[in-house]
């Protein structure tokens, strides 16, 4: 291993480890997609292959698992992948998952290809699903935190994060000509159903007035008295990002409001929406992916199971998956200040 490669101390609660020995292993993808799945994918059976183990991709997460969609992988199946998003194992939900029976079939259909380990890349509900899996089965699982969410403790990262924070960052730039143009006020809506880290981070990058977000009480006689003020001294041009998930019911009903409230601004509504998910993976979202899949293979090897792998302070974090699940990244006040300050 390089040695500017840091490897953290595991967390002595992730996970028990298991005595069989690693031969054939499955990756997937689950739940929503994010750019640099297929980095982590890549990683995941060049590292296998490495070690002489079968590796096989599960195709459309665990519906595909359940339907026994699996596929043998060779080093040449993940050329020419590492620079497009999307995932090319595809992705799914799955409500057969939910239940016993579809798991067992799942683990049926696993065991037809002697699979004794599994590693699952994608967000909170389907690290739900490889904990039910792994507690009910006998085949260690290994999460990947694969959403463009960032909303899993554990990890400073998650696959897919910052290629979409960026994409958000390229489009509200766009906006802001825009609204310089006419001055507007444009309230533009990112992705970020339960968490915030999209909205925060495209907010403070773009010099947004305001940043809205599910983690936070949205208190919109503030934002009218900060939009009133601004207008006393000509400052016309005004950016609100509000996450999808904002209790206020998204940018549409803030729009609503503020029309009601200001109706001489000159107020328009930006929804991002899919964009954010789609494009080639950053640098960022690459090397993270690579270092996490190359991880994953390792530890299954070192007989770990059941837990997430993250990375904190540069250093490799082992999660239980059962904390990865329950605890939720906090997002501190003080971005709210900083935010508030430079943008006044
Ligand atoms: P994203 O953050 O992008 O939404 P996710 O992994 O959280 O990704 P989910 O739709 O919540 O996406 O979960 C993916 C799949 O994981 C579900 O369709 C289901 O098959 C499985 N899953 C989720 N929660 C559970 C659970 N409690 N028990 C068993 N399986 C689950």
């Amino acid at each position: 291993m390089a040695s500017d490669i840091k490897t953290g101390t595991p967390d002595s609660n992730a996970s028990g480890k298991t005595m069989s020995k690693v031969t054939n292993i499955a990756v997937l993808t689950s739940g929503g997609d994010s750019p640099g799945m297929n980095a982590a994918i890549r990683a995941v059976v060049r590292t296998g292959i490495y070690h002489k183990l079968n590796v096989y991709g599960v195709m459309y997460g665990y519906k595909g698992m359940i339907k026994g969609d699996i596929i043998k992988m060779e080093s040449k199946s993940v050329a020419n992948i590492i620079q497009r998003g999307g995932t090319v194992l595809k992705t799914a939900r799955s409500k057969e998952f939910y239940e016993y029976e579809g798991r067992k079939e799942a683990y049926n259909q696993l065991k037809k290809h002697n699979i004794n380990g599994v590693v699952v890349i994608g967000g909170d509900g389907s690290f739900k699903g490889a904990l039910a899996f792994n507690q009910e089965f006998d085949i260690p699982c290994i999460g990947l935190p694969g959403t463009i969410d960032k909303d899993i403790a554990g990890t400073d990262f998650t696959i897919g994060f910052d290629t979409a924070v960026n994409t958000a960052v390229e489009a509200i730039d766009k906006i802001r000509d825009t609204a310089d143009a006419h001055d507007r006020l444009f309230i533009v809506e990112v992705m970020g159903r339960d968490a915030g880290y999209i909205a925060l981070h495209s907010g403070i990058a773009t010099g947004a007035e305001h940043i809205l977000v599910p983690e936070r009480k949205t208190n919109i006689e503030d934002i009218v008295s900060a939009l009133q003020a601004n207008e006393r001294r000509q400052k016309l041009v005004n950016i609100i990002v509000v996450a999808e998930g904002d209790a206020y019911g998204g940018a549409n009903e803030v729009s609503r409001t503020l029309k009601e409230k200001v109706p001489h601004l000159d107020i328009r509504v930006c929804i991002l929406g899919h964009i954010q998910r789609g494009g080639s993976p950053s640098c960022i979202d690459r090397v993270i992916a690579s270092r996490l899949g190359f991880a994953a293979v390792e530890s299954l090897l070192e007989g770990r199971s059941n837990c997430m792998i993250g990375i904190v302070n540069n250093l490799l974090q082992y999660t239980p998956l059962e904390n990865a699940i329950k605890d939720r990244q906090k997002i501190d006040e003080n971005w709210f200040n900083i935010t508030r300050i430079l943008a006044s």
